[in-house]
């Protein structure tokens, strides 16, 4: 008798347990019950869903990175083209540039250079840029 209570009793923990493993998936955000602590997803293909959504996300970046990498790229080329070296922050950016994307910034004699792919700009003061080709 003391063994069934014992397996009753177990059972009433192991149930216990499995509130906790109430969760939310986070793709298809419908509640369902994990059997393991460490499942996110519910047993639906969600998943591989979400991975293949991170994935798409993914590369979407990518492309939108690679697009702003290049119109930065062309823009600092016309100015150069025009004969346009100097420049101040304010324009280059109402002109389409987007300064979120380079390629890396230094301080390169007490100033910043801002690396792009072709070009780089070196900050002449907070607001004067100066476009050199690389
Ligand atoms: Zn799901």
């Amino acid at each position: 008798m003391t063994f069934w209570k014992e397996i009753k009793n177990l059972k009433m923990v192991i149930m216990g347990f499995e509130k906790e493993y109430e969760k939310i998936c986070p793709y298809c955000k419908k509640n369902f019950t994990a059997t393991h602590l460490s499942q996110v997803y519910c047993p639906e293909k969600c998943k591989s869903r979400m991975f293949r959504k991170r994935m798409q996300e993914k590369r979407k970046l990518a492309n939108k990175e690679s697009d702003v990498f290049q119109k930065n790229n062309a823009l600092l080329k016309s100015l150069i083209d025009k004969g346009t070296s100097k420049i101040t922050k304010k324009e280059l950016i109402k002109l389409g540039f987007n300064e979120d994307y380079y390629l890396k910034k230094i301080m390169y004699n007490n100033n910043l250079l801002t690396l792009l792919e072709d070009y780089y700009l070196e900050a002449l003061s907070d607001v004067e840029l100066l476009i050199h080709k690389n």
